[in-house]
């Protein structure tokens, strides 16, 4: 292979450093990384996790949340019962307090994973104009979308990539 073929391609370098990022987060049950990008440059990076100065997953164990859900598998409806944790700030809300509403104006993001319906609500009025995830959140993915489409933000799941292998920590669901 010729050096410019190894040379990552944009999205996959700054997918790759939202995953380096997602590593810090401190909830076992999931982790996911979050970077601003402004044209090429980087100008924000968060992770999920309790506020600065508080006890975090690893030191007091998840808050964890019940709520019946509705599932779809092919085209049948279940109520299915799913446990989250609610003690950490989500990645993306965290990169919205640690950023200037300035330097979002028509920037990107790149998440580790589909954003959830809040996180997709916020982003939505924060002045970021493009998403970029990889790994899917089906629960909220049909609202998100249809909000993303009309506020005209593109939103962008990346196929065909592979997150550094140092970074895929296992994590329980
Ligand atoms: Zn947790
Ligand atoms: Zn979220």
């Amino acid at each position: 292979m010729s050096a410019i073929e190894l040379r990552k391609d944009w999205d996959t370098y700054f997918m790759d450093i939202a995953y380096m990022v997602s590593t810090r987060s401190r909830c076992p049950r999931r982790h996911v990384g979050a970077v601003l990008v402004q044209g090429k440059k980087l100008l924000g990076t968060a992770y999920n996790g309790a506020p600065m100065g508080v006890a975090d997953c690893s030191e007091e164990g998840c808050m964890i949340s019940e709520e019946y859900e509705l599932v779809v598998t092919d085209g049948q409806e279940e109520m299915v019962k799913k446990q989250r944790c609610i003690r950490t700030i989500h990645a993306e809300q965290n990169l919205l307090l640690f950023t200037d509403r300035i330097d979002r104006e028509g920037s990107s993001v790149y998440v580790t994973d589909e954003p959830c319906w809040t996180c997709a609500n916020m982003l939505a009025n924060s002045g970021v104009t493009e998403i970029v995830f990889h790994r899917s959140y089906p629960k909220d993915t049909s609202k998100v979308k249809n909000m993303m489409q009309q506020k005209g933000i593109s939103f962008r799941k990346l196929d065909n990539y592979q997150p550094p292998r140092e970074t895929m920590m296992t994590v329980s669901n």
